[in-house]
């Protein structure tokens, strides 16, 4: 058995919240690993919009963070002025932005925020290191890797920043069943070709055949569309709905999609993944353990956008675990804090929209009419106000 090797904090997953921790993390003197079962560059199923509070989050750790970002995206990136909105009834809604925002695909935003952490901490990247199990006892944390050739990690304490499917949140609440009320499953594919597409607008469509969920359109830079279609995983079990299939069905005979991908070429097979919804009371600590993003079921309910309150609920990991070492205390009475803290900048808010999206759920009349409605300035207002 190899030697187990130590740090202070090991941080379990490079996406967004992964790699947002190790950079807040940056000038705490600790011996940090950041881990990920991938190698970078890697693919992660995504609609590739990356919400405007993402950057704005890493603006203020430091601002060189976000211009870096940006630099290191320039080839790989389409910044985004304008949404279409298509309702139900196939009335449309245009929106201009003031936000500026872009959609990136993640094999190279995913990267250039590990290039970041590379270039401004001193953090341990370990690589193609899946972890297996977590194990905590009265001095720390094991990190089983699943892989017996490679050692054992050892730490004070473990941010588990690890996905949808998080091994440390399991370790966490190890019977918890999947809760299809506050779980989502989308699909996508690459396609080129697509007519009617300015490369910088996004475009959802909401359909009146499922009650809570839509179809979109996002460029992503060079010519090429994120195409993909997100359901509530109550809805897809109790109708046996095969995704990829209404997916690809949607792009031959909804009446508005139909001629657009009439001459599409696509560019992947259509892959899904699953979307942990924000709202729920699911636990975001333990003894010695936190948990960030997905992991944590910190996505918005109403966009399904995950990617900012990943990166924000990383930092705020990396606050609690300065506290942790300044008190010396990793028990979960002492974490709590990092779960208000939670609570009170990510999760009331997400319990909120939770709320109004079950409301508009199976209502295609209301989407309907508030499309309608927000040809008004003060009700146009209103709305981006609710969905920006
Ligand atoms: C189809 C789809 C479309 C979406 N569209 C959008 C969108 O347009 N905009 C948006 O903001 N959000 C979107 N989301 C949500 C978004 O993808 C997530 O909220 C976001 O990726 C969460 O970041 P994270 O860092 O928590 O987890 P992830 O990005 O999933 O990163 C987790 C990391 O942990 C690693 N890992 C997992 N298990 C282990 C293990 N056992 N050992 C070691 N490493 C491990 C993985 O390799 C991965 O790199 C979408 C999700 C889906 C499924």
């Amino acid at each position: 058995m190899p030697v187990t090797n130590e740090y202070d904090v090991v941080i379990v997953g490079a996406g967004p919240a992964g790699t947002a921790c190790a950079l807040a993390l940056r000038h705490s003197g600790l011996r940090v690993a950041l881990i990920d079962k991938a190698r970078f560059p890697r693919d992660k199923i995504c609609g590739d919009a990356i919400p405007s509070p993402t950057l704005k989050h890493l603006a203020r750790l430091d601002p060189t963070y976000s211009t870096q970002l940006r630099a290191l995206l320039a080839a790989h990136q389409a910044p985004t002025t304008h949404s279409r909105l298509l309702a139900p009834s196939g009335e449309e809604l245009r929106i201009n932005w003031h936000n500026p925002a872009f959609n990136s695909p993640r094999l190279h935003f995913d990267a250039a925020l590990l290039t970041l952490v590379r270039q401004h901490t001193a953090t341990t990247v370990l690589e193609d290191y899946a972890i297996r199990s977590v194990r905590t006892d009265a001095e720390g944390v094991t990190l089983v890797p699943t892989r017996t050739s490679q050692p054992p990690l050892r730490a004070a304490l473990v941010i588990g920043c690890d996905g949808a499917h998080s091994v440390v949140a399991r370790a966490l609440s190890p019977h918890v069943p999947l809760d299809r009320a506050y779980h989502c499953a989308a699909v996508r594919a690459y396609y080129k070709g697509v007519a009617d597409a300015p490369e910088n607008t996004s475009d959802f469509y909401f359909l009146r055949a499922y009650r809570a969920g839509y179809c979109w359109v996002f460029p992503v830079g060079g010519g090429v569309y994120n195409v993909g279609f997100g359901v509530l995983s109550e809805e897809i079990t109790a109708r046996r709905l095969n995704l990829k299939q209404e997916l690809s069905e949607l792009l031959a005979t909804h009446p508005h999609l139909a001629p657009r991908f009439a001459g599409a070429v696509a560019l992947s097979s259509i892959t899904g993944f699953g979307l942990p919804l924000g709202g729920s009371a699911r636990p975001v600590h333990g003894p010695r353990l936190l948990l960030c993003g997905d992991a944590a079921a910190l996505i918005d309910p109403l966009q399904g956008h995950g990617i900012d309150k990943a990166v924000q609920s990383g930092i705020l990991a990396a606050a609690q675990v300065g506290r942790c070492f300044n008190a010396q205390r990793f028990d979960a009475e002492y974490l709590a804090d990092y779960a208000r803290q939670v609570s009170q900048h990510i999760s009331r808010e997400l319990a909120q929209r939770y709320r109004l999206m079950r409301f508009l759920a199976g209502k295609a009349w209301v989407v309907n009419l508030v499309v309608r409605a927000a040809r008004w300035p003060w009700l146009r207002r209103q709305l981006i106000r609710a969905i920006g």
